[in-house]
């Protein structure tokens, strides 16, 4: 059962986490597409086409603009001509700006400078204050001359956005690529063990947690119905599976406090028939020996003789009170009587005594009743404790007659105001005859008291009922047992 839980839960944690990898691993799939498709990369070639377009056509205007006022300009001497768009032109000797014209702002003056510096002589984009500018550096013999024109504002923020966005999904078409392509089906797999892992140790301990206190309980079940009572459940279980193992283990304390009750009163009972015995064989010597007494002092005369007697008979009066007292202690306590169902009676002592597996018992109508006839109630008025010890010895006998596999047939009916009940085994029957199985201290068993049946009688008797044995014309041993049945039942009602 245990490893059945286990893999039950297991699957149940496994085929959820399968089917996130599946769906995550089919999304990324489909995000590596999407970044991949011919659709995406021409929109983005053909917007940085644009741009690049558009930053040549500035280039080529700032350049022919500067050749168009280096042609027009006499020499360094003159004052700088004016360019035709608006745009600043900047004279420079010696790293200093000797003449401006246009819209000059100090601001520029680094940039202009450092690009004058920086030896580059094609058109390229300077940073100002308040635009960008497109501005080109021509040397002159021993100056320089830089043109500058103002870029439109919307169009350099547009140009950079585009190359901008475009550096970004390169950046992670590259990222992502490698990411799925390799190392994602890398950390899938490590995140598909890990689960794995997981869910096994989760499985485990789930299984253990609720599988190993049931187990236990089947195993105790199975250990005290072979009559082991002192058997316990020795597992920590939380909740209701805790309840139910202490349930069980005060359901079998119970028990064997109840068996051991009975097996006392049982031994109580037998060592109360042995002292009555024994009181019986003393005190039965003892009339002939007064009777024998009493002649011998009438005939002799010799005072040594007639004294000795009467120590005799003194010693022999001593004696049987004594026996008396012993008698008067061992007898049975009077029964106390009170109305119970005899067929529940009997009903609860085979439950404790046959509950071999290999017993069958079989509830039938009793001889001498109407056939089929089982009395829903068999009300008596009896010791129950009493009449519990004798059905026990009875049940016990058979299922010691029996000795393993075999049937125990209750037959229980009523005959008038008597209410009968028979109880056959399927052993090898009594000795022959069989009324002296109920002669005290008859046993066959080598550890037999032989004192069960006849106390058994006794009990019935002191009931005004009636126990007799005989065996069945088949095979196995039969007891009857009657007891006048009662007018009233446990409840009250007349019957
Ligand atoms: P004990 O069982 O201690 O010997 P009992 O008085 O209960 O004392 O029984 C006396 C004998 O009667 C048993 O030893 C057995 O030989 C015989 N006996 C009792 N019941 C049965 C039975 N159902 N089948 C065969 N023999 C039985």
């Amino acid at each position: 059962m245990q490893r059945r839980l286990f893999f039950l839960f297991m699957m149940l944690s496994l085929i959820p986490a399968a089917a996130i990898l599946a769906v995550n691993w089919q999304i990324s799939q489909q995000h590596l597409g999407f970044l991949d498709s011919p659709g995406l990369r021409e929109s983005l070639e053909s917007s940085l086409d644009l741009a690049r377009g558009e930053l040549k056509r500035q280039r080529d205007l700032t350049s022919d603009e500067m050749d168009h006022l280096v042609d027009v300009w006499p020499g360094v001497n003159n004052p700088l001509p004016i360019p035709n768009r608006p745009a600043v032109l900047v004279l420079i000797q010696n790293n200093r700006i000797l003449q401006s014209v246009g819209d000059f702002d100090s601001s520029m003056e680094r940039s202009i400078l450092d690009l004058v510096e920086s030896q580059h002589r094609t058109p390229m984009r300077i940073e100002g204050q308040q635009q960008d500018w497109m501005a080109v550096a021509v040397d002159l013999a021993h100056s320089q001359l830089v043109l500058a024109r103002p870029l439109d504002p919307q169009l350099t923020h547009r140009l950079d956005t585009i190359s901008q966005g475009s550096a970004r999904i390169r950046q992670m078409r590259l990222y992502y690529g490698a990411l799925l392509r390799g190392r994602t089906l890398a950390t899938l797999s490590g995140l598909g063990l890990a689960v794995l892992i997981l869910s096994l140790l989760l499985s485990r301990y789930l299984a253990r947690r609720i599988a190993g206190p049931i187990s236990a309980l089947a195993t105790a079940t199975r250990k005290v119905a072979e009559g082991n009572l002192d058997y316990r459940v020795d597992v920590e279980a939380p909740d209701e599976m805790g309840q139910l193992v202490r349930a069980f283990n005060r359901m079998t304390d119970d028990l064997r406090t109840g068996k051991e009750d009975l097996i006392q009163a049982e031994r109580v009972a037998a060592w109360r028939g042995v002292a009555r015995r024994l009181a019986h064989e003393i005190k039965n010597p003892l009339t002939p020996i007064t009777l024998a007494m009493h002649r011998i002092s009438k005939r002799v005369e010799d005072p040594a003789i007639i004294d000795s007697v009467q120590t005799v008979l003194e010693e022999t009066e001593n004696l049987k009170r004594l026996a008396d007292e012993f008698s008067h202690y061992a007898r049975l306590p009077a029964p106390q009587p009170e109305f119970v169902d005899l067929g529940e009676l009997l009903r609860s002592v085979v439950e404790l005594y046959a509950e071999d597996d290999r017993l069958e018992v079989v509830w039938e109508s009793a001889v001498g009743s109407p056939v089929g006839y089982i009395p829903e109630s068999a009300p008596v008025r009896v010791d129950s404790g009493q009449i519990r010890q004798a059905l026990a010895n009875l049940v016990k006998n058979a299922v010691a007659a029996i000795d393993g596999a075999g049937r125990i047939t209750l037959r229980m009916g009523s005959d008038g105001d008597i209410v009968i009940l028979e109880i056959a085994d399927s052993g090898p029957g009594l000795p022959d005859p069989c009324e002296q199985v109920f002669e005290p201290y008859f046993t066959t068993k080598a550890t037999g008291t032989g004192l069960g049946l006849p106390i058994s009688r006794k009990i019935v008797e002191d009931h005004r009922g009636s126990l007799t044995a005989a065996n069945q014309p088949g095979n196995g041993a039969v007891f009857r047992l009657t007891l006048p049945r009662s007018k009233q039942t446990k409840t009250g009602e007349q019957t």
